[in-house]
């Protein structure tokens, strides 16, 4: 248990908004988003004015002349204001500007040295800092943030899960992993919860989804990045709705009661959806695989002038899968027809391999 207090969280209603764009890029990007933002029950305005970037040479940022727009967009729209720091120097900048809430971001949660000298830089601060999980799967690594954010007097404190990075994508740009943060609230209660479905998701078309899967999990509050211009964004574009959808986001999210929230259920349905993910993928690379070799078995059969269809080859093929499906429990007919879809491609593979060496001839 830690020394914090969370009756900030009390003046917001749940669940409580965070949404920007990911980066600051100019003063009216700012003030456009503001105010398509500022019709919406958003509580806070997030805006990345230092960028972690995993690779040089992208934008990493407008730096701290941000600030001041971010100080705009409070003054012109009454909206609070939020930005990632990575440094102490960041953290005092941030202060001085007046930001209302400073997260700290994945790639900075996992360096203990950097988290201790932002919480230094933050002492006794009245400010919210919210600090969002690892890049790794650690929740002992994420705890100790809070740990070294309440030994320097931090009280307004809130956890982001903004999922875990794997190294071959199934679905998410970066993996959520429930239990974890189900795990933080077991240890920290009354630190509120914030699910970021933007770098989850790494694209738009799911951020309702997993919104709503966070809301299925008792979640307090969501960060959404959000621009005028998705698309043409300077960072992070395929992630980002407009303001508009985000109203549609928020609008349709189905809120329950604590009490009614069923976790085991969702943990259940959550890891099984992820292994029907990961079966289809690795199938798909395995069709892929597959039409390849057919490639190979067209250019040879080309080179050796045999007749692309071996009616007898096929026979063996389909009558040994059609055993084997018996086997595994799979239905006949269904096998089939698969079969039969597979087979048809792999023949139209092997055709454009004949033309191709036909042309060149
Ligand atoms: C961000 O919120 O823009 C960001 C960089 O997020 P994360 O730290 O989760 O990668
Ligand atoms: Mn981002």
């Amino acid at each position: 248990m830690i020394n914090s207090d969370e009756s900030w969280f009390g003046q917001f209603s749940k669940p409580l908004i965070i949404a920007g764009p990911c980066s600051a890029e100019t003063e009216k990007q700012m003030l456009i988003t503001a105010e398509g933002i500022a019709e919406i029950k958003v509580d806070f305005f997030r805006a990345g004015i230092w960028k972690p970037r995993t690779k040089p040479n992208s934008f990493e940022g407008v730096g701290a002349q941000g600030l001041k727009w971010l100080q705009r967009v409070k003054d012109d729209f009454g909206l609070k204001t939020a930005t990632e720091v990575a440094t102490a120097e960041h953290a005092r900048l941030a202060l001085e500007h007046d930001v209302d809430l400073l997260w700290i971001g994945a790639r900075t949660t996992v360096n203990p040295f950097q988290v201790q000298e932002i919480a230094e830089a933050l002492q006794d601060t009245d400010k919210i800092v919210m600090v969002k999980n690892p890049v790794n799967p650690d929740l002992d690594l994420w705890m100790g943030a809070f740990e070294r954010m309440a030994g320097q007097g931090i009280k307004k404190l809130a956890a982001i899960h903004r999922g875990f990075s794997i190294y071959k994508k199934i679905r998410f740009r970066n993996e959520p992993q429930w239990q974890i943060p189900l795990d933080f609230k077991k240890e920290f209660p009354l630190i509120p919860l914030i699910c970021d479905p933007s770098h989850i998701t790494g694209n738009r078309n799911w951020i309702d989804e997993v919104a709503q899967e966070a809301m299925n999990f008792g979640f307090d509050g969501l960060m959404v990045e959000t621009h005028p211009n998705p698309n043409a964004a300077w960072s992070d574009a395929e992630q980002q709705v407009t303001p508009e959808q985000l109203k549609n986001i928020l609008q349709n999210l189905i809120l329950r009661d604590a009490d009614d929230i069923d976790k085991e259920y969702q943990m259940l349905l959550s890891s099984l959806r992820h292994q029907i993910d990961e079966i289809d993928r690795n199938m798909l690379e395995m069709l892929a695989n597959r039409m390849k070799v057919a490639e190979e078995i067209g250019a040879l059969k080309k080179s050796h002038n045999v007749a692309l269809f071996q009616p007898d080859r096929w026979a063996i093929i389909k009558s040994l899968m059609l055993k084997n499906a018996y086997k595994y429990g799979l239905s006949q007919e269904f096998i089939e027809r698969f079969l039969n879809a597979v087979h048809q491609e792999s023949i139209q593979v092997q055709n454009k391999i004949m033309e191709q060496n036909q042309n060149s001839l």
